[in-house]
C-alpha cells in the first residue's frame, strides 16, 4: 500500500543529529566502546559490499509481469525469493494463510444526463514501456473491498471527502443523500472517502485523481515525466484497517486453512462484514473524471476546493446522472509470506524483525521491488557476514509478506499467529516502496535517538551530503515538502499511522516498530509502475535503493548485535510530554472554536452573508448550535508522565555508565545485559491496553493508531485526541486515565530495567 509522499508522516531527523563533523565517532548506541567500533567497520564493509546492478537485475526480474495477491506471477516471485535465501544459508519457510481477496469482474461508469458518455476505466498503454501492454494479465483499476452495488443518482463532489468537506458542503445547502459523491484522492486514506460518504448518506462514490495533486499540475507527465496523466488510475484498498487489517473475515486471528470465518458466498453475507465498504466504490483517472465534473452545476466549490481540471468546480448535485456499477469476484485467496531466519549466537531467544512486501497491485517495480530487492541485499550480505565467522547475537527473520496491498494481509495474519513468539521480538523494522527522494522515517519514539545516529552515517546518492544533511537543507528552502513534526523543541521522527505491514506489530502486538523509506515519485498502484518507470524517473541507477539497504541494514545488525538493545527512553519521554501539550491545546482551541461558531449562528451571520442573487448562487446555511465542551483534567497525564520522565532519563544514564565500565568479556555484564533486554524490550507491550480503542478493539496501542478519519497517517494519543477532535468528550476523559495508566507501566517496567543495568557496578 503506502505511497509514502502522500500518506506518511515524513520525516524528522533534521535538528539533533549525531557530533560535530570531525570528532571521533560515538560508539552506536547500546555498544560498549570496543564492540561498537568493530561494528562500525562491519557498517562499512557492508557498504563497500552493496551491488546496485545485481538489484536492478532483481527489480527487472519481479517487475517483468503483474504480480498481485493469487496471481500466478505472484507465486513465482515467492519461489524466486525463497530458493534466493536457501543460497544464502538461511533456513527459510512459506507460510501458507487463505484470505478473502475480491478481484474485479463488472466495472461500468457512465454518464446518462445532461448528455451520455461511458467512461473508458483504462490505462492506455504506453509505447515505450512493455509492461504497460499488459493488460490481461493485471488486475483492471478498481479498489479492492468495495461492495458490490449497481446505482444510478444524481453526482455530487466533495473534494477530499473529509468531514471538514461536508461541512462546507451543508454550509452551502449541499446535501449527498440518495447521491453519488466523487472525491479527488488526497489528503486522507482512499478507504475513509466511501466511508465518510456513506456515513452522510451517499449511496456511491467515485474516487478519482486531481491533476493538481498527481498530475500535470506538478509536472511533466508520463511517459514524457512522472507524474499521473489523464489514463492513468489509481488502484487500491479500501478495506476499513481503522477498524481492523488484515484478512475481512478472520480479525485477531490468523487465517489458516480451516479456520472459522464469517460467511461471505452472497450479498447479504458481505454486507455484514464490518470491513468492507458501505457502497460501491471505483477508482477513476481524470480523463475519465473531466466530463462528469465538467456536467456539475449548482454552488460553486469555495476556492481551496477546486482542483487544476480545465473546468469551474460546481459542487452539484446533478444535473450530471449518474451510473455505477461494480461486481466482484470473491474468492478465498492463498497467500504465501516467505520468513528466513538466521538464529542468534548468544540470545537466540529475541527476535529482530525486518520485512518489506512483495506482492503489488501492477508489476510493481516500484511498489513494492525497489524495496524489495533493498531487503534481499541486506540479507545476502548480513549471511556473507555470518558465513565468515561473525554471527550475530539475536536470531534475525528476514520476512517477505505477501497481501500487503490488499490490507496488510500477509503480516497481519501472520502476526496473529505468532502473537506468543513475538512477545520476544525486540523491533520490527519496515520498508516499502522507495526511490529517488527525501528520507521518511517513522516509528517508536524510543527508537528516535537511535534513527538520528545512524542515518547521519549513510550519504543521500544525488547530493553527497549525508541523507540528515539534505533533510535539514531541504527544510530551510521548502519546508512544506518536509511535514515535520515539530513544536519548540526541534524536529522528530513522525508517528506510526497504518500505511504498511508495521501495522500489526506495533498496533495490535506492541512491538517497537519502525518504518523507513525515501519518498518517490507518484505512479504507485498504476499500470505504469515499471521497469522502464523505475530506471528513467523514480530511481535511475538504483542508488536509492542501495541506500535504504544501507540505513536499514545498520538498524538491523545493531539491534542484532548489540550488547544491550538500542533504546533511547529519554526521546519517548520527551515526545509523550510534547503529545500532551498537542492535546491540551487542542482541547482549548476545540472549545473556542465552537463558541465562534454559536456566536455567528446567534448573530444572523450566515443569513446576512447569503447572496442568492448571484450566479451561481452562494447560500451559506448556518449548522445546529453544539453545547459546548465540558473541561478535561489533564494533571493526572501530566504527572504520570513527569514520573516517567525522570526514570527514562535515569535508565538511559545507567546505561551509558554500564556500557562504558563494561569489560566486554565479562560474563557477569552479558547475563546482566539480558535481562535487561528482556525487560526493556516489554516496555513498549506495556502501551497496549487489552480492551483496545473505542470501537475497535484490535488496535490496542494507547499512544500510536492510526485516524478513524484520517487511515494511514497517526493520530497520537488516539482516545485522547480523537475523542476531542469527533466531540466524544466522555472518550477523550476516560483516554485520560487509560493513558495514564499505560504510562504508568512503561514507568515501572524502565524503574526496574534501570536498577538491573546499575546492579553491575555494584558487582565489581
Ligand atoms: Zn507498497
Amino acid at each position: 500500500m503506502t505511497g509514502t509522499h502522500v500518506a506518511l508522516p515524513l520525516i524528522a531527523l533534521l535538528a539533533l543529529v549525531a557530533g560535530p563533523a570531525g570528532s571521533a565517532p560515538q560508539p552506536p548506541i547500546g555498544f560498549t566502546p570496543a564492540r561498537g567500533a568493530a561494528e562500525l567497520a562491519a557498517e562499512r564493509r557492508f557498504d563497500t559490499r552493496v551491488d546496485r546492478a545485481e538489484m536492478g537485475r532483481w527489480i527487472a526480474r519481479l517487475s517483468a509481469h503483474p504480480n498481485h495477491l493469487g496471481s500466478a506471477y505472484d507465486r513465482t516471485n515467492i519461489r524466486f525469493v525463497k530458493s534466493l535465501l536457501d543460497a544464502w544459508g538461511y533456513q527459510t519457510r512459506i507460510e501458507r494463510f487463505e484470505v478473502l481477496f475480491a478481484t474485479p469482474k463488472t466495472r461500468v461508469l457512465e454518464m446518462i444526463a445532461p448528455r451520455h458518455v461511458r467512461a473508458g476505466l483504462e490505462e492506455a498503454p504506453v509505447a515505450s514501456d512493455p509492461v504497460s501492454r499488459q493488460s490481461r494479465e493485471r488486475l483492471a483499476p478498481y479498489v479492492a473491498y468495495s461492495i458490490d452495488g449497481d446505482v444510478t443518482a444524481p453526482l455530487v463532489y466533495v473534494n477530499y471527502g473529509r468531514r471538514e468537506d461536508y461541512a462546507r458542503l451543508a454550509e452551502r445547502g449541499v446535501d449527498v443523500r440518495g447521491k453519488i459523491v466523487i472525491a479527488r484522492f488526497g489528503e486522507v486514506w482512499r478507504g475513509i472517502k466511501p466511508e465518510l460518504a456513506a456515513a452522510q448518506g451517499a449511496v456511491g462514490c467515485i474516487l478519482y485523481t486531481d491533476p493538481q495533486d498527481e498530475g500535470y499540475s506538478q509536472g511533466e507527465v508520463y511517459p514524457a515525466g512522472p507524474w499521473r496523466n489523464a489514463t492513468m488510475v489509481q488502484r487500491g484498498s479500501v478495506e476499513r484497517i481503522a477498524l481492523y487489517p488484515g484478512d475481512p473475515l478472520t480479525p485477531g486471528r490468523a487465517a489458516v486453512a480451516g479456520a472459522r470465518r464469517a460467511p461471505f458466498a452472497t450479498l447479504a453475507q458481505r454486507r455484514h462484514i464490518p470491513v468492507l465498504t458501505t457502497i460501491p466504490t471505483l477508482p477513476i483517472s481524470y480523463g475519465d473524471a473531466l466530463p462528469l465534473l465538467r456536467a456539475l452545476r449548482g454552488p460553486l466549490a469555495p476556492p481551496p476546493m477546486r482542483g487544476t481540471l480545465p473546468l469551474a468546480y460546481h459542487l452539484g448535485p446533478g444535473p450530471a446522472l449518474v451510473h455505477l456499477k461494480v461486481a466482484f469476484n470473491w474468492k478465498l485467496t492463498p497467500l504465501y509470506d516467505v520468513i528466513a531466519t538466521l538464529r542468534g549466537s548468544e540470545r537466540p531467544g529475541e527476535l529482530i524483525v525486518r520485512g518489506n512486501h512483495i506482492d503489488s497491485w501492477t508489476s510493481g517495480a516500484m511498489d513494492p521491488h525497489a524495496g524489495t530487492v533493498a531487503e534481499l541485499e541486506e540479507a545476502r550480505i548480513i549471511a556473507q557476514r555470518a558465513r565468515a565467522g561473525t554471527r550475530l547475537k539475536r536470531t534475525l527473520v528476514f520476512a517477505f509478506w505477501d497481501g500487503e496491498e490488499a490490507g496488510f494481509i500477509g503480516s497481519t495474519e501472520w502476526v496473529e499467529a505468532h502473537a506468543a513468539e513475538l512477545v520476544r521480538a525486540a523491533v520490527y523494522i519496515c520498508t516499502d516502496d522507495t526511490g529517488r527522494g527525501l528520507l521518511s522515517v517513522a516509528g517508536s519514539h524510543a527508537l528516535e535517538t537511535m534513527f538520528e545516529q545512524l542515518a547521519d552515517a549513510v550519504s543521500d546518492p544525488d547530493t553527497g551530503v549525508s541523507v540528515t544533511a539534505r533533510q535539514r537543507a531541504h527544510a530551510r528552502f521548502a519546508p512544506e515538502d518536509v511535514d515535520v513534526d515539530a513544536d519548540g523543541d526541534g524536529v522528530h521522527i513522525g508517528a506510526l499511522g497504518a500505511g504498511s505491514d508495521w501495522t500489526a506489530f506495533l498496533d495490535h502486538a506492541g512491538v517497537p516498530s519502525a518504518y523507513i523509506g525515501f519518498n518517490a515519485e507518484t505512479l504507485w498502484h498504476s499500470a505504469y509502475d515499471s521497469y522502464a518507470y523505475v530506471t528513467r524517473f523514480s530511481d535511475p541507477g538504483f542508488r536509492y535503493s542501495a541506500a535504504q539497504a544501507q540505513i536499514t541494514a545498520r538498524m538491523t545488525m545493531r539491534f542484532a548485535d548489540a550488547d544491550v538493545l538500542p533504546y533511547r527512553f529519554g526521546a519517548f519521554a520527551a515526545t509523550m510530554q510534547r503529545y500532551e501539550r498537542q492535546v491540551e491545546d487542542l482541547a482549548a482551541a476545540t472549545g473556542d472554536a465552537i463558541a465562534a461558531r454559536n456566536a455567528l449562528i446567534a448573530d444572523g451571520a450566515y443569513r446576512s452573508a447569503s447572496d442568492a442573487v448571484a450566479a451561481p448562487a452562494l447560500p451559506f446555511v448556518a449548522p445546529a448550535l453544539e453545547a459546548p465542551p465540558p473541561r478535561l483534567d489533564f494533571a493526572p497525564l501530566r504527572a504520570s508522565i513527569a514520573r516517567l520522565r525522570a526514570a527514562a532519563d535515569a535508565y538511559d544514564r545507567a546505561l551509558d555508565a554500564a556500557l562504558s565500565s563494561s569489560g566486554e568479556a565479562a560474563r557477569s555484564s552479558r547475563r546482566r545485559f539480558a535481562a535487561v533486554d528482556a525487560l526493556a524490550m516489554l516496555a513498549e507491550r506495556d502501551l497496549l491496553d487489552a480492551r483496545g480503542l473505542p470501537g475497535r478493539p484490535w488496535y490496542r496501542h494507547q499512544i500510536y493508531a492510526p485516524g478513524v478519519e484520517t487511515g494511514y497517517s497517526a493520530k497520537t494519543l488516539p482516545m485522547i485526541r480523537e475523542g476531542i477532535e469527533l466531540h466524544h468528550w466522555t472518550a477523550a476523559r476516560h483516554g485520560i486515565t487509560v493513558v495514564a495508566a499505560a504510562l504508568d507501566r512503561y514507568t515501572e517496567t524502565l524503574e526496574r530495567a534501570a536498577q538491573l543495568l546499575g546492579s553491575g557496578s555494584r558487582e565489581r
